[in-house]
């Protein structure tokens, strides 16, 4: 064998993955494989406090007060004990890096690509640019194959660029996140504004789409130079950092691996969540969740692959997902009725995993009651689909 463990795939999820075994099984020998040659501040990770995960001192940035901004109005909304925290990828990356480097049996192997697996008995074999590697498990943490979408499932992309500027004069409040500001939307687009302040002079400034086919950058960033110019009032900025993705919004369930010793993870396990692209918090679930289970059971069996969420949670995003389908326009104000309808830690929640029966009946009861009544009754029909495939 070559290792205890493959981990095709050094990202978000690989590197979590590595993290949590070092602690839960500190004897397995890892071996992490990855096309790329470095680890560069790639993204930033957003997300709501109040789940632990081994990155908590990584967290660069928490607002206890965040807005919703739309052409009627604006709400903000702040609690003491819930904040909206960020991690540049870059930290993220170098405490999981420094963590795996000082780990005697763990290693990451640069400049490799993985291409497939094959199983036999008692192992795993993946088949790489370096030649072929045993194991007793991989982990399959390379992005999904595009694939056809299923007739009544939805398949968005979430795609946006964002630009880290500096301003000269005091530009920002550091206290207040815009989780979107939907002034921009001119079309049936779904297009927002994301702003977060980092300090009186910095902040990340994000033009991001709900669906649609991404777009030359060139477009977000005209885009964004513009609300910096005319609704943020700033004339003059340096860009320090720009950062551009697309993240899956989706009904469709995952692709299963068809091997019982490679367990996929990650965006390939389908932990995008669906109806907002977040997958950070998840992911730490996630890692955690397996990493006990090859720590007490060990590597013969496969760690459950459950659901990526909670049924009713998938089931409400599929709601969501469905109405925004039909009703773009309607985003701004839907958004803007939850934020003002739900308490701030309820919001946190549902955002976080769906939340409680409690929380979602609230959310639900802070929306236009007929068009989604209307789009629960068309939804019933994938969803109940969906539970007897499943079951
Ligand atoms: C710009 C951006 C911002 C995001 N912001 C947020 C956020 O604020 N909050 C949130 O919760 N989620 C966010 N997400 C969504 C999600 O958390 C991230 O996409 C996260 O990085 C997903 O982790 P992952 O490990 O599945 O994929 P990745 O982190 O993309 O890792 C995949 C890895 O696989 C490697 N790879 C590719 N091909 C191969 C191969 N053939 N063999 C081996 N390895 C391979 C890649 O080099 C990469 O290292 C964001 C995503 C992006 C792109």
């Amino acid at each position: 064998m070559d290792a205890d463990v493959l981990i095709a795939g050094a990202g978000c999820a690989g590197l979590s993955l590595a993290v949590h075994l070092l602690d839960a099984a500190p004897d397995l020998e890892i071996l992490l494989l990855d096309p790329r040659e470095s680890h560069v501040r790639d993204r930033t990770w957003c997300f709501w406090s109040g789940a632990r995960h081994p990155f908590e001192d990584a967290v660069r940035h928490s607002w206890n007060r965040w807005r919703v901004v739309t052409d009627r109005g604006e709400v903000e909304r702040g609690s003491e004990s819930v904040a909206y925290q960020c991690i540049p990828a870059d930290a993220f990356y170098e405490r999981a890096l420094d963590r795996i480097e000082r780990a005697p049996r763990a290693r990451l192997a640069r400049g490799v690509s993985v291409e497939g697996f094959r199983q036999s008995e008692g192992s795993v074999t993946a088949v790489t640019s370096a030649g072929e590697l045993r194991a007793a498990r991989a982990y399959d943490g390379r992005p999904p194959e595009a694939r056809p979408v299923p007739p009544g499932e939805i398949h968005w992309l979430q795609h946006f660029v964002g630009l880290e500027i500096e301003t000269v004069e005091r530009a920002f409040d550091p206290g207040v996140a815009t989780l979107m500001d939907f002034r921009i939307m001119d079309g049936a687009d779904i297009r927002f504004m994301y702003v977060l302040p980092l300090d009186e002079r910095r902040a990340l400034v994000e033009d991001t789409f709900f669906g649609g086919e991404t777009r030359p950058e060139a477009e977000y960033v005209d885009s964004i130079r513009r609300y910096i110019r005319d609704r943020l009032g700033v004339e003059s900025w340096t860009e320090r950092h720009r950062e551009r993705g697309a993240i899956p919004m989706s009904t469709v369930p995952p692709v299963e691996s068809a091997l019982s010793r490679v367990t996929p993870i990650g965006v390939r396990a389908g932990l995008a969540r669906p109806a907002t692209g977040y997958a950070f918090l998840a992911i730490q679930r996630r890692s955690r969740r397996i990493a006990v289970h090859a720590s007490r059971v060990g590597l013969d069996s496969p760690p459950a692959s459950g659901r990526p969420y909670p049924r009713a949670t998938a089931f409400l995003d599929r709601v969501f997902l469905a109405y925004l389908d039909r009703e773009p326009r309607a985003a701004p104000e839907m958004f803007r009725s939850m934020f003002a309808g739900v308490e701030p830690e309820r919001m946190a929640r549902f955002m976080f995993d769906g939340g409680s029966r409690s929380d979602r009946i609230a959310l639900m009861r802070s929306l236009p009651a007929a068009p989604l009544i209307g789009q629960t009754l068309r939804s019933l029909g994938p969803a109940l689909r969906d539970a007897t495939r499943r079951t």
